[in-house]
């Protein structure tokens, strides 16, 4: 019976233990989503906003923001892009006449 009551506050100790370790992986785990949330949202909402033109970088092709290939292929944003407007959106040339 002894041996029996031992273990049990064994198993409780363990418990307990291990209940302080999940309340530091809650906490630890709440601080990186944060992080990861907040670094998904500056990457999201400021890199759009700060450019006028995005540019395809495989060929080169200048799209504005109403394209539907505005910041969704291979490539990088910029205020003065080099190369051809798309033909889809009119790249350069439909910006300037809003
Ligand atoms: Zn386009």
């Amino acid at each position: 019976m002894d041996f029996n009551t031992i273990k049990i506050n064994g198993d409780q100790h363990g418990v307990i233990v291990q209940h302080i370790h999940f309340k530091l992986l809650a906490v630890a785990i709440l601080v990186a989503a944060l992080l990861v949330c907040a670094t998904l949202a500056v990457l999201y909402y400021w890199q759009p906003t700060h450019f006028e033109f995005y540019v395809t970088r495989s060929t080169g092709v200048i799209h504005n923001r109403t394209c539907i290939y505005y910041g969704k292929t291979r490539g990088y944003y910029t205020n003065q892009p080099q190369g051809r407007d798309c033909k889809r959106c009119g790249g350069r040339a439909a910006n300037q006449q809003q």
